[in-house]
């Protein structure tokens, strides 16, 4: 999973599959296969919970019946007691036990429809059968909670409900057919009205799943859409280069206790006369330029390595970790050669003058003492010399070179 800004986004997962979804409406509620995954795979453990406490509730509520088996069927209440207590509720609880293990999703919905089906509706059929009293066919009156307790609380998936509210049907239909000289108006009565809450039950089923799909589908919606917009925030749209803010944060991550140690190099680029090639051939011109730099630029360093920052107007900073002075200073004419040998025009200068860049660059081991603004600042005044020099060239500082008098010769000759 990819983390941002603390929220995590399912592998595989962007807009246009997110997007796609929604739109499709997913009318036999599924989604494409990874989003399906990623669905089943993050609602899991709430899932669980959910089924877990609602298997509790369900408990207790089937075992307050007892009052009822007291009441309406005296003869077997014992049977009843043992059926209730001893059979079906430990059951019940290694099933709800069974939940946190964090079964397959096929396996946990029939274990929830089929549980709750089985012993629930069943022993209830069970219950009503064996019983003599002459109130005892009320006892069906009970599987209607049960369908209402799979589909409504445990809120089994709509293509598990189905077949636990068919199979409910049954066990009430067959229930009442057993029953020894229940009227057969009577009968058709009772299981029309059961039909009838089997289609509303299925009717909500559907629904209710469907209303948990859209949720999660906006809800993944508004994760992509934020780590989208912090991606954007981190990026400097002219150039396509990590912005200031993304080199805070890198400075942030360096100056770190953790990374302390660590050597660093910083190249400070400014292109030449830049203002001048602005008020010659206009803006639009100058941001084409200073695309083309900033993708030269770029193309010169180590994609893994080397970080590479717009610092704002026409310079450019460069982070390389684990370089020391001299190889920086190879790697930064490297750059100031690609830029002149790219050959831009620039319209402000003699014919045939192209566009240049002046660098500074500076390295030190990272300490306490010595932080990454201190390597800046360094390669600041680098950057300040090199123009000062006549532009078109690098040069090179150590933090703190004035206080130990490292001459630019000394360091260009270590
Ligand atoms: P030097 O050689 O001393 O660096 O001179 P310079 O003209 O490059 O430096 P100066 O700081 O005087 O001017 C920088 C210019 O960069 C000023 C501004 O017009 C231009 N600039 C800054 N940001 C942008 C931008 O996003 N697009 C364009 N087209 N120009 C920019
Ligand atoms: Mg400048
Ligand atoms: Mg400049």
């Amino acid at each position: 999973m990819e983390r941002v800004t603390g929220e995590s986004i399912p592998a595989g997962i962007d807009r246009a599959v997110v997007e796609q979804a929604i739109a499709s409406g997913f009318p036999l509620l599924k989604f494409p296969q990874r989003l399906e995954t990623a669905f089943e795979y993050e609602g899991s453990p709430d899932r669980c919970r959910q089924l877990a406490l609602g298997g509790l509730f369900g408990i207790l509520l089937y075992d307050l019946f007892l009052i009822s088996d007291w009441l309406i069927a005296p003869d077997t209440f014992v049977t009843a007691l043992w059926v209730r207590l001893g059979i079906v509720t430990p059951i019940a609880l290694l099933l709800i036990a069974s939940l946190f293990l964090n079964p397959p999703v096929a396996m946990r919905e029939f274990l929830v429809a089929a549980g709750g089906v089985i012993l629930g509706a069943g022993s209830s059929l069970y219950l009503m059968l064996i019983s003599n009293g002459v109130h005892n066919d009320a006892q069906h009156q009970s599987i209607i909670l049960i369908l209402l307790f799979v589909t409504m609380i445990q809120r089994v998936r709509f293509w598990w409900s189905v077949p636990a509210c068919l199979a409910c049907f049954a066990i009430h239909a067959g229930g009442l057919a057993m029953l020894p000289g229940y009227p057969f108006e009577f009968q058709v009565s009772a299981n029309t009205i059961f039909a009838c809450a089997v289609v509303l039950t299925l009717f909500a089923s559907y629904v209710l799943e469907r209303e948990t799909r859209m949720n999660y589908l906006l809800s993944l919606r508004g994760r992509l859409q934020r780590r989208d917009l912090d991606a954007k925030s981190r990026r400097d749209p002219l150039t396509g280069l990590p912005n200031r803010r993304s080199l805070d944060e890198a400075i942030e991550a360096c100056d770190q206790p953790a990374a302390g140690g660590e050597e660093l190099a910083v190249i400070l680029i400014d292109i030449d006369h830049f203002k001048a090639f602005n008020d010659t051939a206009g803006h639009q011109a100058g941001d084409v330029c200073l695309k083309r730099v900033a993708g030269i630029i770029q193309s010169e360093l180590r994609d893994y390595a080397d970080d590479i920052f717009r610092f704002g107007g026409e310079e450019f900073i460069v982070l390389l970790r684990g370089i020391n002075l001299p190889i920086a200073v190879r790697i930064s004419e490297r750059i100031r050669r690609a830029v002149e040998d790219a050959a831009i025009p620039h319209p402000a200068l003699a014919e045939g003058e192209v566009v240049t860049v002046s660098l500074g660059v500076a390295s030190a081991f990272l300490s306490r003492e010595i932080r990454v603004g201190l390597v800046i600042s360094a390669a600041d005044a680098a950057l300040y010399s090199a123009k000062r020099n006549g532009r078109n060239q690098v040069a090179p500082r150590l933090p703190m070179a004035d206080i130990f008098g490292i001459t630019e010769r000394r360091i260009r000759a270590m």
